[in-house]
């Protein structure tokens, strides 16, 4: 390489690296999770979406992309045969970042009972971990508007 290109691209990287770095630091915090939810219903898909969109993720950094998938009866029976999960509202695959709704469950719960579970289920994301006492313990902290 001439010297004198040598010398330039030298005297560039600290430059670029500066604001490269400065792009960067900029745009973590900024970058939100990407909620996505999957419905058969309209009305039930744009209600768990709203109420997922009022955790505050600030304090606990969640995974980047997060699918919601709201499944019907038949569709959740099967779901509960194969992966033998005790539950009668919702579960979440750590691997595949999928949270998995009973709609049947979704009638009876109030906006708070639906944010407290999507919240649980962030929380186990959040961990990576199957500890319900943690779950709930992110959870409480995702409701808090606040912080
Ligand atoms: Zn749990």
């Amino acid at each position: 390489m001439p010297r004198f290109l040598r010398a330039g691209y030298d005297g560039m990287m600290p430059k670029v690296s500066a604001f490269l770095l400065g792009l960067l630091l900029f745009l973590i915090p900024a970058v939100p999770t990407t909620i996505d939810v999957e419905s058969q219903t309209g009305m039930q898909r744009e209600r768990v979406y709203k109420l997922a969109k009022t955790l505050n993720f600030k304090k606990q950094p969640m995974v980047d992309y997060w699918k919601i998938l709201i499944l019907s009866p038949e569709n959740w029976e099967d779901s509960i045969l194969q992966t033998k999960v005790n539950t009668k509202t919702a579960y979440t695959n750590l691997f595949l970042h999928e949270t998995f709704l009973n709609s049947s469950a979704l009638p009876y719960m109030n906006d708070w009972d639906i944010r407290h579970l999507l919240g649980h289920e962030a929380g186990h994301l959040i961990c990576n971990c199957a500890s319900e006492d943690t779950a709930n313990r992110i959870a409480d902290s995702l409701m808090n508007k606040r912080d």
